[in-house]
């Protein structure tokens, strides 16, 4: 069976293998008796599942030993409310805005802490990014929050900006949600990184906080505990019942995503290469067209999310639906940019957007 090319946003496709290998395993995990949503977390078996998951995630994106690696809930907007509680310190915090979701995450950093923009391109409509040397960070900020990738807006950090360069010692913290495993981490540069599962590692339900272990203990006596990092670290994830069955996909992901060889590279580096390749593929199609527009700056476009125009905008639904037809899904733009939007993760192959590009070359012809 093919199936169709799925360009969902998130929750995002996964690899195809990911999922056969979950179907094998549902009823019975490895001779075990019990599928893995039935198991205790705290079981030999269920404890195997999440030390492997942990060690193969620490292995891919070389993340150094003293860093924690959480495996928590409530998603990238939980973070957005949890970073200020264990960070802030009830000192103000800066942040650099680049787009829908760090905008939302300063909103609701408001909530526990005081925050200063440093920066933003909401003027442009966050198809760029400042320029760090124009950011205006405070002398002692708490840390530095920006998204490295836009997810709405399809604007990516191409390089993780260095604030020693800067000059300052704050920690960063970046939400990595939607580009997390589509290309190598610089770990000197950073504090705090996190990001849900869905969109490049495996279902809803669990997100990823990589932390510093100094950072870890600051938490203000009115964070929950559940989200406190220090309680979750000591527990090694299992402060309270962990989502176990994320966290068994994610892991068969990382499985994948080791396996993965691309031009003599293997792993996280195989996939940059690959995502280089699928990205510059689709945005040479847009650009080589008068039918279609993508408006982000080219040295900071997205190689995970491509937003993109029709010129004539009555022929929206017509497009979408010829994709449809085509076996490519879930292509409507988000509402607040409007037109469509390929999310090109790593579970996307080449095919997929090779696909794509021949169907938009198709439409162009039959419609310009
Ligand atoms: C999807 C996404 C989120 C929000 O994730 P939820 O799991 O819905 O809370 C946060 N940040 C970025 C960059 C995202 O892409």
């Amino acid at each position: 069976m093919t199936r169709p090319f799925n360009f969902s946003a998130g929750p995002a496709c996964l690899p195809e293998e990911v999922l056969e290998r979950a179907a094998a395993e549902m009823l019975d995990w490895h001779g075990s008796g019990m599928g893995v949503m039935e198991m205790s977390h705290r079981g030999k078996e269920f404890i195997s599942i999440y030390e492997t998951a942990e060690a193969d995630f620490r292995e891919l994106l070389a993340i150094p030993a003293n860093f924690r690696i959480l495996f928590m809930q409530g998603g990238g907007l939980a973070e957005n409310a949890i970073v200020p509680l264990n960070l802030s310190g009830g000192k103000p915090v800066d942040f650099v805005v680049t787009g829908s979701w760090s905008d939302k995450s300063q909103k609701e950093a408001r909530k526990y802490c005081e925050v200063n923009i440093a920066a933003s391109s909401q003027e442009g409509g966050y198809t760029s990014i400042p320029d760090p040397s124009s950011w205006k960070l405070q002398s002692n900020p708490a840390y530095v929050h920006l998204c490295t990738n836009e997810t709405i807006n399809g604007v990516e950090f191409g390089l993780i900006p260095d604030l020693k360069s800067l000059g300052s010692d704050a920690p960063l913290v970046i939400d990595f949600s939607s580009h997390v495993a589509s290309r190598t981490v610089d770990w000197s540069k950073v504090g705090l990184a996190f990001g849900g599962a869905q969109k490049n590692l495996g279902p809803a339900g669990v997100t990823i906080v990589v932390i510093r272990e100094d950072l870890l203990g600051s938490a203000l006596p009115i964070c929950p505990s559940a989200f406190d990092y220090k309680t979750v670290a000591s527990n090694s994830s299992m402060y309270n019942t962990p989502p176990t069955y994320a966290i068994y996909i994610a892991g068969l992901t990382f499985q994948w995503l080791k396996r993965q060889k691309e031009g003599g590279a293997t792993g996280i580096a195989a996939m940059e290469l690959r995502n280089i390749a699928k990205a510059d593929l689709l945005y040479k199609a847009i650009d080589e067209s008068g039918f279609y527009v993508n408006k982000v700056n080219r040295d900071c476009r997205s190689r995970m999310n491509v937003p993109f125009m029709l010129r004539d905008e009555s022929r929206n639904e017509a497009f979408l639906n010829g994709a449809r037809a085509r076996g490519l899904l879930q292509l409507k733009g988000h509402k607040s940019v409007g037109g469509m939007r390929a999310s090109i993760y790593n579970a996307m192959p080449i095919e997929g957007v090779q696909a794509l590009v021949n169907y938009m070359r198709e439409f162009e012809r039959e419609n310009a």
